[in-house]
């Protein structure tokens, strides 16, 4: 049985979907006004790793990956550039499927640009409003964290760490730590219209509105990067208890860690931003597949050319492996493939089934036998064309 870190109960759960045979996984996705990097890779990289292992163990998986065309990085980048704000957005959006379609990450099923949503949005807000989850303050729209008794909860702080954030800073709030929905009260040189007056959709409510209008009242993962957590994870949790009326409609919290670059996280203005499809160009996806699996998905991986390179012999062993296919698999490889899913049960352990895949290679290489169809059921789940 599959066992996946609940970055909520901080423990190893048995992962057992609501409607099993069926997934459905939320993954907060990019914004759209730059490339794919390699951080934003490695997350794509590891649920498409997750929803490849789970259709070979019969589960059906529904991915939604939300694209953020609401925010001021977008704002600012259409205005320097003067160019038309949704040309911009759709642009990066398409340069976003195709950095996917580079890395052969083929298990999203759903891509949800969040200016489709606006109208649900103010919807959900004006619900907030009328059942007194939401309040009005100096024009804007704020979730009032006090409604909800245990806020605080996935990122584990009480609430008097809670209250130290000065976040989504604005006058009149109930609480330091309430949650912008709808702004009113900043000219960004764009708006949308709400009943509650022109504004701009905050960024928490919208991961809300898209997964609920998607998935309605629960799904079982929702993935993104770690240190999206707080306050990014709470809010939106807080906000989905709200709406559903819900204990707990998010079965389990899968955060992935982070890539460095030179020992800091990767951004444009540090310069130290490696591009997907660079690397994809440059190596090919399959090498950087190897790479990036062969570290557990929730520690951090500190870039650097030469480790990936490292990974070379293991590739070329499984490309020479293909080569050495025949048609029947010896019983020391049929019980290695077992090991090689059993492996992934222990929080999704790609580093430990990437070993089993060296040991295969090298007994096939010496004298064992695998068929193309086990070799295949290796390469399916890894994701690499062979
Ligand atoms: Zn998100």
């Amino acid at each position: 049985m599959l066992k996946l870190f609940n970055s909520f109960s901080l423990k190893k759960e048995d992962f057992e979907p609501f409607d099993k045979p069926d997934v459905k996984i939320f993954i907060c996705g990019p914004t759209l006004y730059d490339y794919t990097h390699l951080g934003h890779a490695r997350i794509f990289l590891t649920y498409d790793l997750l929803c490849r292992y789970l259709q070979a163990r019969g589960f059906k998986t529904d991915v939604l990956v939300n694209m953020t065309d609401i925010n001021q990085s977008v704002f600012n980048k259409a205005i320097a550039q003067s160019a038309d704000y949704r040309s911009l957005t759709r642009f990066y959006s398409d340069q976003f499927v195709k950095d996917l379609k580079l890395l052969n990450i083929i298990t999203i099923t759903r891509l949800a640009h969040v200016s489709d949503y606006v109208e649900n949005i103010t919807k959900h807000i004006s619900f907030f409003m009328k059942n007194k989850s939401a309040y009005s303050a100096n024009g804007n729209i704020y979730f009032d964290t006090k409604t909800i008794s245990d806020y605080g909860i996935i990122s584990k702080q009480s609430r008097q760490q809670l209250n130290l954030h000065r976040m989504d800073i604005g006058p009149n709030k109930k609480n330091q730590e309430d949650i912008l929905l709808w702004n009113c009260s900043e000219d960004f040189g764009f708006s949308w219209k709400g009943n509650f007056g022109d504004g701009v959709p905050w960024w928490h409510i919208q991961d809300t509105t898209v997964a609920f209008e998607n998935f309605g009242t629960h799904y079982d993962i929702h993935g993104g990067a770690k240190e999206l957590a707080y306050p990014h994870h709470e809010a939106h949790f807080a906000q989905y208890k709200a709406l559903t009326g819900l204990e707990n409609p998010v079965k389990l919290w899968m955060h992935v860690g982070l890539v460095l670059s030179n020992g800091e996280k990767m951004s444009k203005s540090l310069g130290n931003m490696v591009l997907s499809r660079e690397l994809v160009e440059k190596y090919g996806q399959n090498l950087l597949r190897i790479y990036i699996f062969s570290t557990h998905y929730r520690d951090e991986i500190n870039y650097n050319e030469n480790d990936l390179c490292s990974k070379k012999p293991l590739l070329e062993k499984i490309y020479n492996t293909k080569n050495k296919t025949s048609d029947s698999t010896s019983q020391i490889i049929s019980d290695l493939i077992n090991e090689f899913f059993v492996s992934f049960e222990d929080d999704f352990d790609s580093s430990h089934a990437l070993d089993i895949v060296d040991k295969i290679c090298t007994l096939v290489l010496k004298d064992e036998s695998i068929t193309l169809q086990d070799f295949e059921k290796l390469t399916g789940v890894l994701g690499l064309s062979v």
